[in-house]
């Protein structure tokens, strides 16, 4: 059991926290496709692709809660138990949708459109509301 846990710490798609979301985008002409995560091969072309840092901010595409803890291993429980979290889909502005942890105060506030940006997480990429300072042009 320790093993699982140990691979999926160390997985190189999973990069450390607040770590940019590595994503790459075809270098095929005129396809450009950026996706996440990063692959060697266009998921449309099968040409090339290379490395790319996402932007990671986004709108919320949609939204459910997760009540119940998911199967263990892979998933831990926070030191405190198991809290019911919210989970997404957040459309980056690189035309990328992302599966991502909603870390919001109260899930009351979710909302479909709502301003979000992504960081990488221990494995599941992480989303919290975007602050007025950070949305820029
Ligand atoms: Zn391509």
């Amino acid at each position: 059991m320790a093993g699982a846990l140990t691979r999926m710490a160390t997985d190189p798609r999973s990069p450390t926290d607040s770590a940019g979301l590595q994503g790459s985008r075809c270098s095929g002409d005129g396809c450009a496709v950026t996706v996440y995560p990063a692959d060697d091969a266009c998921p449309r072309c099968g040409g090339p692709a290379d490395p790319a840092v996402l932007h990671g901010t986004g709108t919320l595409w949609t939204w459910t809660v997760q009540r119940y803890a998911p199967k263990s291993p892979p998933y831990q429980a926070p030191p405190g138990g198991f809290v019911p979290f919210a989970l997404g889909y957040v459309d980056l502005v690189e035309g990328v949708r992302v599966a991502a942890v909603l870390e919001v105060d109260d899930l009351d506030d979710v909302r479909i459109g709502m301003p979000l940006t992504v960081t990488a997480g221990h494995g599941v990429p992480r989303a919290r509301p975007t602050t007025p300072g950070e949305e820029g042009s």
